[in-house]
Order: C-alpha cells, then structure tokens, then sequence
C-alpha cells in the first residue's frame, strides 16, 4: 500500500513544527526537496533517487536573493551559528556571477560549471551534516522515524568515504516522492510562512514581514526581463495567451507560476500583454499554453537563450506541469483567457514529451 499523500504531508508539517529552529537549513532543504519531486513525477509507490548535489543547487536557488541586504536591516541572519555557512558559499558566488555580468545562479552554472561544482560539493556535505540528518529527528535530538528516507549513515560528522559510499544521494522511500509532489502545493505556503517567522526571530529586528515575504520568495523580474526582446520577435510581436500585438508594456511571464514551481528556465517563460499577465496570476494555465510553450522549436528557444547563458529547462516544465496537474482535482480551474476558464478533466491530461 502506498503511502496516503496526506498523511505524509502531515508528518512532515509536524517535523517543522517541532521544535525551535537555529537556521533556515531544514526549510531550504525540505523546500528543495519538494521542487524535485515536483519535477521528477513517479509511480505512486515507486522510489526516488535524489542527488545531494541537486539538492545543494536548489537551496542556492533559495538563498540566492536573500543573501541581499534588506531594506535598513541588512544582510539578515539565517542561523544562530558561528562559522561559514551556505550563505556564505551563496554571497561568494554572487560576486563571481556579478564580476562576470551575470545575475542568476542558473547562469553561473552554465559560465563557469567549475567554481559552482567546488561550492556544490562544499554545500552538499553541509546539507549530509545537517538539515538532512536532522530533518526526521524531532527537536531535542529524539529519534523520530526515518518515513522519508534512510538515513542511519548521515549524521553530524558524516565524512567524504560515507558520502562516496551512497554515491552523494539519499533514496526516497516508496510513494514518498509522489506523496510529496502531491502536498508540495499545500506545504510550499506553510514553509515560506515558518521562514519569515524563523527570520524575524533570528533578526530580532522590526522587519516589515510583508515585504519580507516578496524580498525572500518573490521572482526575479529584472533578470527575466532581458529575455523581453528575443522572446517578442519569437512570437512575432504578439502577446503568447490572447495573440493580441504587444505594447510598450511588455511582461515576461512565467507559464508554470512562480509561486507554484520555480523555473526560471526559458521553456517556461513567453512574453504577455498586462492585461493577460495581471488576470493569469498564479493560476494554473489551460493545458493548450503549456503545450504550446512546450512545442515551440528548440533552436529558437536556443538563439535566445545561449548568448545570454540562460537555460531552456524544458524538461523540468514537462515534469512540473505533469506533477501539477495530477495533483489538482478534475474541475480545477485552468486559466485560458482574462475571464475565461477551463475547467481539468477527469480523464487528466496528455502533454507533449
Ligand atoms: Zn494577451
């Protein structure tokens, strides 16, 4: 029997919520974790093999904006440790991709694959040490119970020779992965919550949380926004959902929400008119614009996207949008048009491979 999606989202809930937290880590990896499923649909009681390293890349992606200073408060604290941490791999590598005009750590893995595979390394030994090794450990060290993965060899001095010997990866039990792909939508709001409250904690400062909630999870727009060009002579000047000519205004939207699943990557951007921009939101689009976007020639998409070092991706959006559909009930609401919706049907749906 596969394990029941909600009650493992329960469970993890109630790992997070156990407990006084000294850093973001468990949040950031748990975070990461959930992306990846999201990504990498399974059977539902099938395994899932999940390399440390993609997960270090993803919690990178987290803390990539957040190493920036807040407002009057500064570079906020994400821990209540001495020593080098994460964040401090995540700043180093900011100046790398600032010093090579480049503004997302998508686009530093791509110019310069050697620096970030060092930081990768030293990232995901700290993960084994900690936040994987503590995530199903309740706090006060009691023993909790290892229903997400193995993890009898990780602890607090887990050496290179262990993490060699498990090739860099933790195996995701069977049906956790599809559990957790089905609950990412639920849990991924209550994360971001705890991380704000875990930072104006840690900050003891008078951060203003709204802010801070868009400041820590919000999009990219500046970097996106230098796809505008490519991506409106691709689509002939038109904006992608209503086909309209496009204006001055020109907004470059992600298909799969932000807020949903977070690619960055090009197959999952198109440019749109405002007014179909600001009606979409973070609504799950009708299958046909994840289609289109998902047929679209891949050498144009590369035209675009090389010069810039910017990646494509396409095969995250073809995992996330499986995922996200499968997830949502039949007569979820698929956004077509401003005002217009279809509705999923039960059958589910068929996207291009
Ligand atoms: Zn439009």
């Amino acid at each position: 029997m596969p394990p029941d999606p909600l009650e493992v989202g329960a469970r993890v809930a109630d790992l997070l919520a156990t407990g006084r937290r000294v850093s973001t880590y468990k949040l950031a990896v748990l975070s990461a974790l959930l992306q990846h499923c999201l990504e990498h649909p399974t059977g539902a009681d099938a395994g899932l093999w999940v390399p440390i390293g993609d997960l270090a890349d993803r919690v990178v992606d987290l803390y990539w904006p957040q190493v920036r200073p807040f407002a009057a408060a500064g570079v906020l604290r994400q821990n209540s440790t001495r020593g080098r941490t994460i964040l401090d791999t995540v700043a180093d590598l900011r100046a790398v991709a600032a010093a090579a005009g480049l503004s997302t750590p998508a686009q530093l893995r791509l110019a310069h694959p050697d620096v970030v595979a060092r930081a990768r390394r030293r990232t995901s030994v700290t993960l084994a040490q900690q936040p994987l090794f503590a995530l199903q450990r309740t706090g006060g060290g009691a023993p909790g119970t290892p229903f997400l993965y193995a993890d009898g060899w990780l602890s607090e001095d887990v050496t290179i020779t262990a993490l060699d010997a498990h090739d860099w990866s933790i195996t995701l039990h069977p049906g956790i992965a599809h559990a957790l792909a089905r609950v990412s939508g639920l849990l991924q709001p209550v994360l971001q919550q705890w991380w704000v409250s875990d930072l104006l904690r840690l900050n003891a400062a008078d951060l203003d949380a709204p802010d801070l909630h868009g400041f820590l999870f919000g999009a990219a727009r500046t970097a996106v926004a230098r796809l505008a060009p490519g991506l409106t002579d691709l689509q002939a000047g038109r904006c992608f959902y209503c086909h309209r000519p496009l204006g001055r205004d020109v907004h470059v939207d992600h298909v799969l929400p932000w807020s949903r699943v977070a690619i960055d990557g090009l197959a999952n951007l198109v440019v749109a008119d405002p007014r179909c921009n600001l009606a979409k939101s973070a609504s799950l689009p009708a299958v046909e614009h994840v289609a289109t976007a998902l047929t679209r020639t891949p050498g144009d998409l590369a035209e675009i996207a090389g010069p810039l070092r910017w990646p494509v991706d396409r095969d995250r959006v073809v995992g996330a949008a499986t995922s996200l559909y499968a997830a949502s009930p039949a007569g979820t609401p698929l956004w077509r048009e401003p005002g217009v919706f279809d509705l999923l049907p039960a059958a589910g749906v068929r996207l291009p491979r």
